[in-house]
C-alpha cells in the first residue's frame, strides 16, 4: 500500500473495515432508536456495507455517536449509541473495530 493510500482518511466503501468477532468480554453499548427530527449528521467513518450490519461514526452538533443499521427483510433497522465527546467517541469506534465493543 502506497503512502498516499495509507494516509487516505475517507476510504471508499469497498475499502472500509469489517467488524471482527466480539472478544469474550466486550463492552455492550446501549442502542437507542433514532431520536427523530434531527439532521442526519456527518458520517466520518463506516464499516463495509457487504455485511448485514453496518456501523457509522457520526458527528452531530458537537457530539459524536455510532449509528448501527441492520438489514432485516430488505429494510434497514437503525439504532444509535449514546452520544460522546470527540475523544470518547473515537475510543468507542476503535473498540468496535477491535471486537471490544458491540
Ligand atoms: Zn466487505
Amino acid at each position: 500500500m502506497s503512502w498516499v493510500m495509507s494516509q487516505w482518511p475517507f476510504p471508499p466503501h469497498r475499502m472500509a473495515p469489517h467488524i471482527p468477532a466480539a472478544q469474550s468480554h466486550y463492552d455492550r453499548l446501549a442502542w437507542h432508536p433514532p431520536r427523530g427530527g434531527e439532521p442526519p449528521g456527518r458520517v466520518l467513518r463506516w464499516t463495509c456495507d457487504c455485511e448485514e450490519v453496518v456501523y457509522e461514526l457520526v458527528a452531530l452538533g458537537g457530539l459524536r455517536f455510532i449509528r448501527r443499521t441492520a438489514l432485516r427483510g430488505g429494510k434497514g433497522v437503525i439504532h444509535e449509541s449514546d452520544r460522546w465527546s470527540l475523544h470518547a467517541a473515537n475510543a468507542m469506534w476503535d473498540a468496535l473495530l477491535t471486537g471490544n465493543a458491540r
